[in-house]
């Protein structure tokens, strides 16, 4: 199913669709089989513009509508996730905070050279004892004289950590619990800033992926995002609510991928005489992903409508992220079972796509979260606590 798009996001949509045929898709299988970080991609979004999508055109950017942002994520999605994450994470997560957050020093300070990539995001929320209760963190921002912060602590997990020339970074400047978190902006080549790669991941395995390591990282108070201390969750929750849409705009795109890779080999594999499409059960597994695709579609430009008309898409998102994420699962492995043996070697991309796609019940708020959080929308009461 296709919903009809305006001239303007069909040309969006064409435009990143060539795009991605042309500069990601074709070393995408080769990438994973290296690990290799992919860095024809990356200078490619740095040249066509794509890393400042989303940014205001005062500083550069393109200031494209949420559903532009989603076309063009469920497109990269669909190419290859790993770069997908690059454009997320560094403007989903991190410049569209410091859009919202941001003094206009902090905005004019970062934007302009977060649109042309010069300087690429990160987003440091979780720590290696603190994940789906970020609340709780143990990093540290202890006040100095000057009105600067020394922020001492790790973070794990780290989507583009070792690429990255700001780091979002949540510390706690105040007492246990929510309101004691602040975020800081922390430009990655300050003394003591330094990062530890991640290998051996089960899927996005050309995904710059690491840990941050701040020992006594000195920022000014410039660095303390919104100029106001106790509001780091918030920040971190609101960029979740984006990233959450960004996420299922991608898992649809994963999942859209399975689909048409499995409707082109069962049309051309044989077996027992004929197309193994023409196997009733070889159509249940494409169907049951045909009805995912549209299902993760409809619930992320749900939410993207939400977004666009300057409305509470909190919820939209979650249900978005929870329903795309566990469909992108289901519709890759869909596609690696029609192709039998061949979808377990990476001669082709079913394997790629369901280890890509595993991860995305994980991050940005785990499925189980993801019920809690629309479990408490809906009754009023909080299973956190
Ligand atoms: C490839 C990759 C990239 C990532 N990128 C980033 C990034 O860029 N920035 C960043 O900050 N983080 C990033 N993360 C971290 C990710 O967001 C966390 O892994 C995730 O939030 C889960 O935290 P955890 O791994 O500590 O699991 P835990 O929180 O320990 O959860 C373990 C299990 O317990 C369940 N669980 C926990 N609490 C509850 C509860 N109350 N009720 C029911 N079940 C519960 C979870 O659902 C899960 O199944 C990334 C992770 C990966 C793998």
């Amino acid at each position: 199913m296709d919903l009809r798009l305006s001239l303007e996001h069909e040309a969006v949509r064409a435009a990143v669709r060539s795009w991605v045929a042309d500069v990601v898709i074709p070393s995408a299988i080769a990438n994973d089989r290296a690990e290799r970080f992919p860095v024809e991609a990356l200078a490619g979004l740095r040249a066509d513009g794509w890393l400042g999508l989303t940014i205001a055109e005062e500083y550069g950017g393109a200031a494209a509508d949420p559903l532009s942002y989603a076309l063009v994520i469920e497109e990269l999605g669909r190419g290859d996730a790993n770069v997908r994450s690059i454009v997320s994470v560094h403007l989903g997560l991190v410049a569209s905070a410091i859009a919202r957050w941001g003094t206009a020093e902090q905005r004019r300070s970062w934007l302009p050279r977060m649109a042309t990539g010069e300087v690429l995001g990160c987003f440091g929320l979780t720590e290696p004892d603190h994940g789906s209760d970020p609340a709780s963190l143990s990093s540290r921002a202890e006040r100095v004289a000057g009105g600067g912060y020394r922020i001492t602590g790790r973070k794990i997990f780290i989507t583009n950590a070792t690429i990255a020339g700001v780091a979002l970074v949540m510390a706690r400047t105040g007492g246990p619990g929510a309101r004691g978190v602040s975020a800081f902006l922390v430009p990655t080549a300050a003394p003591g800033f330094s990062t530890v790669p991640l290998h051996g991941k089960l899927g996005l395995r050309s995904c710059d992926t690491g840990e941050l390591v701040l020992d006594g990282v000195d920022v000014g108070p410039e660095a303390l995002l919104g100029g106001a201390e106790g509001t780091g969750i918030k920040v971190a929750l609101s960029s979740l609510d984006d990233g959450r849409i960004s996420l299922a705009a991608s898992c649809t795109g994963i999942a859209q991928r399975a689909l048409e890779e499995m409707v082109g080999y069962a049309g051309q594999r044989t077996q027992f005489g004929r197309p193994i499409a023409g196997h009733q059960l070889v159509q249940e597994l494409i169907a049951d992903a045909a009805l995912d695709v549209d299902c993760a579609r409809l619930l992320t430009w749900a939410a993207v409508d939400l977004k666009a008309r300057g409305e509470s898409y909190t919820l939209a998102a979650s249900k978005a992220k929870l329903y795309a994420s566990e469909a992108s699962v289901r519709a890759a492995n869909n596609c690696v079972q029609v192709h039998g043996g061949y979808g377990y070697i990476d001669d082709y991309v079913a394997g790629k796509l369901l280890r890509d796609a595993r991860v995305t019940t994980l991050y940005e708020g785990t499925t189980q979260v993801q019920k809690l959080l629309i479990g408490r929308a809906l009754t009023g009461i909080s299973a956190f606590t």
